[in-house]
């Protein structure tokens, strides 16, 4: 369904969308999934006993140390690669098992940290690429849902631009707009804002959470930013120093839309020392195991 569907369908404004939990695909499960490395030769237990229900529509962000194996989840999901043991289920289809690995899929869309536009094209015909190739929509409907997604992340003024013509941040929201045009059942963010500064990267959290608020999806988001991941998640999931598993579970019970002065509030800042407090309490855990690895 395209945005303009999805917001007619909802009464003809995005200020009026239904509740998250009214998405009705997307849930994710993962369950007591176990991923290794090169099994025979270096043998790198990357995630182990790692169990998450994300139900459909919800915002789910990952954090943990460098190199606990967040990265390497995503990967299962988008179909990448697949897990060693135990299984994940997108809406009770099974993705992956030991036996089983499901290819990449239009209904899993990674937006990558380095980017993947098409310097050929222009903004426009990036955002329309996927749709007009998988036969969902012809030319001109695809142009017309396009320049209403770019309005929507406030590029309509570069639809003709190339990307090396427009910012890194404006380049990030050409990505956003790009997977989500593709209509995906989950959208899968690794990072995207990382090599942002501070002030872009608040531009563009506000545009992902606008998109979102307006369409429901299932979003899988994984930071080190700690202060974006409440901003923007649902449920902060705090995983262990590798093998990564599921350490703590963040409800963040801040109502959406959600703006900067979100930032500000009580509720921010206690749940912000939560997730601080895990976090810390983990990555001490990899310094440290790094310490004797070297020793
Ligand atoms: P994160 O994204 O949390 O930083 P990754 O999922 O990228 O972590 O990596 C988890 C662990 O698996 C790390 O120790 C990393 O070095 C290791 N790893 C990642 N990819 C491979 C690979 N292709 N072969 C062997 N080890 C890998
Ligand atoms: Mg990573």
């Amino acid at each position: 369904m395209i945005l303009s569907q999805l917001i007619k369908n909802n009464g003809g404004a995005v200020a009026e969308k239904p509740a998250v939990s009214e998405a009705t695909t997307g849930k994710i499960s993962i369950r007591d999934v176990g991923i290794i490395y090169d099994p025979e030769g270096v043998h790198v237990v990357a995630v182990q006993n790692c169990s998450l229900e994300i139900p459909a529509g919800e915002f789910c962000v990952i954090v943990g140390p460098s190199g606990c194996g967040k990265t390497t989840l995503l990967n299962a999901i988008a179909g990448f690669h697949g897990v060693t043991s135990g299984e994940i289920y997108l809406d009770d289809e099974l993705l992956c098992s030991s036996e089983v690995t499901t290819d990449p899929g239009a209904d899993r869309i990674v937006v990558f940290q380095n980017g993947a536009l098409f310097p050929w094209n222009t903004v426009l015909e990036n955002v329309i690429y996927g749709p007009v190739v998988q036969g969902k929509m012809t030319r001109p409907e695809a142009r017309e849902a396009g320049h209403e997604m770019l309005l929507q992340m406030g590029l309509s003024g570069i639809s003709h631009s190339y990307p090396s013509e427009i910012s890194s941040g404006m380049r990030r929201r050409v990505e956003i707009a790009r997977a989500m045009m593709n209509d995906p059942k989950v959208l899968l963010l690794d990072e995207p804002f990382r090599a942002m500064d501070a002030l872009t990267k608040t531009v563009v959290q506000k545009y992902l959470l606008d998109v979102y608020d307006a369409s429901n999806k299932t979003v899988f988001f994984i930071t080190h930013d700690l202060e974006e991941a409440i901003f923007l998640g649902t449920r902060v999931y705090v995983m262990t120093t590798r093998p990564g598993q599921i350490k703590k579970v963040i409800n963040v019970d801040i109502p959406r839309p959600r703006d900067f002065r979100v930032l500000s509030s009580e509720i921010y800042r206690d749940l912000k020392e939560e997730v601080i407090e895990a976090v810390h309490e983990e990555a001490k855990k990899a310094f440290e195991a790094g310490e004797r690895e070297r020793a």
